[in-house]
């Protein structure tokens, strides 16, 4: 214990007050478990502070869903904007009066002879099981190349990045082609910049498809139900990009095709910086070429399960994209220090942090290692990380059969040990 006095001690202290944590809490409540949310900053912190103004959820409203909270509102098919996000989670925390403590910094999670020993901002706490529900998106995950930037080149994480306006006049060059890399060069390149994406794997989508929003077939189709353990590979589906889409009154599509007709310039992946150029990868006819098979086959097992449930007749006719248009010679270098490039943007990904983890149970990619969020020390899970225990897992609608799982496997763990 290292000469450290506990203060309080609990059942169970979850870490973090996203939808993630409180779900854990709802489902915690129901089995009269005591427990803790502690939470370093506001609930819904994560909406609140580290998203831009225009941020809109790309899950329709009606998946906005949690245990006991539905979307109720005149918009089923609309988008949610970051406040409507942050008041919906505000109320699922009200409605099932979870025990959150805000502005309580958890810095260290340690193991004790009867379960954890946690250090918070606000004093230590004694626990036998603890829920990690911090989010799988706590920092920016930027490239070691981007060391390389010339000094006079501004860089901006999605994290710092609120709207255009804040950003120096003249080109931007956005690293990441998924979801918030193409939302942030659509919004800066209609600002008026020239805007370069740099384009790596992707995950290609039309947000609408035979007259259904695409992410009505995942949820309808069984696509997003599949379980973690079912996964050819789940290293690699935990790893996916997010998909090309962004939720807008008008419900278009955002993939590449819509963003070169915008004007945007599309250049390969990012590889090197050498004497002040980037260098990009050649070969983008087949990155492109990849992303547009992997549409097709996924539009194909839409169309196969319309066609076995016997649906077809509600639904628009099957529809096929035009593949991805190639640029006639899209650029291998650009020379940062020319001025061309006043602004790069890193979006480039999102990890979690688990610096405050005195358990050694983080691998050397800075992952957690679990089984479908049963860490591997006892007493320990985790919630809301990419396909957890399905491929939903990583969305609002996907947190409550992995909630309702995940405690009850903790209830069991601590009731043996009662018991013992
Ligand atoms: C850019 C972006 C867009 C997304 N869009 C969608 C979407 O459209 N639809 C959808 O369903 N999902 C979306 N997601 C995925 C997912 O719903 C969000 O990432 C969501 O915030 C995850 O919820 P969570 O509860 O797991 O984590 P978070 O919401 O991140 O909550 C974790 C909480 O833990 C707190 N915390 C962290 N560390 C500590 C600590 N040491 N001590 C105390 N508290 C701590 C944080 O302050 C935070 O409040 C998006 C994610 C991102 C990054």
């Amino acid at each position: 214990m290292r000469g450290r006095v506990i203060i309080e001690r609990v059942t169970t202290v979850v870490i973090g007050a996203g939808h993630a944590g409180l779900a854990a809490s709802h489902f915690l409540s129901e089995r009269s478990l005591d427990h803790l949310v502690l939470e370093r900053g506001e609930v819904a912190n994560s909406w609140r502070r580290e998203r831009w103004d225009s941020f809109r959820l790309l899950t329709p409203n009606w998946q906005s869903r949690l245990p006991g909270l539905h979307y109720e509102g005149p918009d089923p098919d609309g988008y949610m904007t970051m406040g409507e996000v942050t008041e919906f989670i505000e109320r699922f925390a009200k409605l099932s009066r979870a025990p959150v403590r805000t502005g309580t910094n958890v810095t260290s999670v340690r193991r004790t002879d009867d379960g954890y020993h946690v250090t918070t901002s606000q004093g230590e706490i004694g626990c036998r099981a603890v829920v990690v529900a911090s989010g799988a998106c706590n920092r920016p995950a930027v490239p070691p190349l981007s060391e390389a930037v010339p000094p006079d080149v501004e860089q901006l994480t999605p994290f710092d990045y609120r709207e255009p306006g804040q950003l120096p006049d003249g080109g931007v060059l956005v690293v990441g082609a998924s979801a918030t890399g193409v939302q942030l060069a659509a919004e800066l390149r209609r600002s008026g910049r020239p805007v370069i994406l740099s384009v790596g794997e992707h995950v290609r989508l039309p947000r609408i498809y035979r007259g259904r929003d695409v992410l009505w077939w995942m949820d309808a189709s069984g696509v997003w139900d599949q379980r973690y353990d079912e996964v050819d590979d789940l290293t690699r589906a935990r790893r996916l990009p997010s998909p090309q889409l962004v939720g807008t009154p008008e419900r278009t599509t955002l993939d590449l095709n819509a963003l070169t007709s915008l004007g945007v310039e599309l250049v390969g992946r990012w590889a090197a910086v050498r004497d002040g150029r980037a260098l990009f990868s050649g070969g983008l006819r087949n990155v492109f070429a990849l992303a547009d098979l992997k549409l097709e086959r996924l539009l194909d097992a839409f169309d196969e399960w319309a066609r076995t449930r016997g649906v077809d007749a509600e639904l628009g006719p099957p529809e096929r994209f035009a593949p991805t248009r190639v640029p006639s010679s899209a650029r291998l270098q650009l020379d940062l220090r020319g001025g061309e490039i006043r602004t790069i943007v890193w979006a480039t990904g999102f990890r979690p942090d688990y610096t405050w983890l005195d358990v050694p149970v983080v691998d050397e990619k800075g992952r957690l290692r679990h089984d479908g969020g049963v860490v591997d020390s006892p007493g320990l899970y985790a919630l809301g990380l990419p396909v957890l225990r399905r491929r939903r897992s990583t969305f609002i609608n996907g947190i409550e059969d992995d909630a309702r799982e995940v405690i009850g496997h903790l209830a069991r763990h601590v009731a043996v040990r009662r018991g013992s």
